[in-house]
């Protein structure tokens, strides 16, 4: 295969891009500068030799110094750690510290699809879990905020991890609670403004 269809083909992967948006890419980049393109190449080389994985939230994150296999913001000691807040992706991390949330996150990595019939499969539930009862030993959480989008994907996602975690709640005694009034149906948190999400947070029951 030559490069100019290996590269439409890489772009197809992308979320949201189909064969026509894929070859448009192509074809821009096929109009740029050299030195644009080598950049881009360099950047897309360096995304795995300076990036982590947080092993506590799951974000992707840069390394800085030695922060023990976590992000700056799980590293940080002011951050409030008994409020942890579970979003889909790392895009809703940004918007939601410009809120001014003060706690720690948890990315699920996705939503659950309507008609999936393995919901683990599609979010990280089992290490939710797993990082609930560690903190939970350590009796330093004292609420959950499920932060999913107002879509009904992100409704059935919140109904799978109200259905998990309760048991845990109840018995690790942590509040479970939702994003509140203010995020208006089919809003994803990623596109939502700081002061909404801020008020969302406010009426979250
Ligand atoms: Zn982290």
């Amino acid at each position: 295969m030559n490069p100019i269809d290996r590269l439409t083909e890489a772009f197809e992967k992308f979320p949201g891009i189909g064969p026509r948006q894929a070859r448009r890419f192509v074809q821009f980049l096929l109009h740029s500068q050299g030195t644009y393109r080598s950049n881009l190449a360099e950047d897309i080389k360096k995304l795995g030799a300076n990036t982590f994985q947080c092993k506590a939230c799951y974000r992707w994150s840069t390394k800085n110094g030695d922060t023990k296999g976590l992000c700056s913001i799980c590293a940080n000691p002011r951050r409030e750690k008994s409020v942890l807040f579970v979003v889909e992706k790392d895009a809703d991390i940004d918007n939601v510290e410009k809120s001014g949330f003060k706690g720690l996150y948890f990315v699920l990595g996705g939503v659950v699809p309507l008609a999936a019939e393995e919901p683990a499969k599609h979010i990280r539930a089992k290490q939710l879990v797993v990082r609930d009862e560690r903190d939970g030993s350590e009796l330093v959480l004292n609420e959950v905020i499920l932060g999913l989008s107002a879509t009904s994907e992100g409704d059935h996602t919140r109904q799978i991890l109200t259905e998990t975690l309760r048991p845990m709640s109840e018995g690790l005694n942590f509040k479970l609670t939702s994003l509140g009034r203010g995020l208006s149906t089919g809003s994803e948190l990623e596109y939502a403004d700081p002061d909404t999400i801020a008020s969302a947070l406010s009426s979250r029951n």
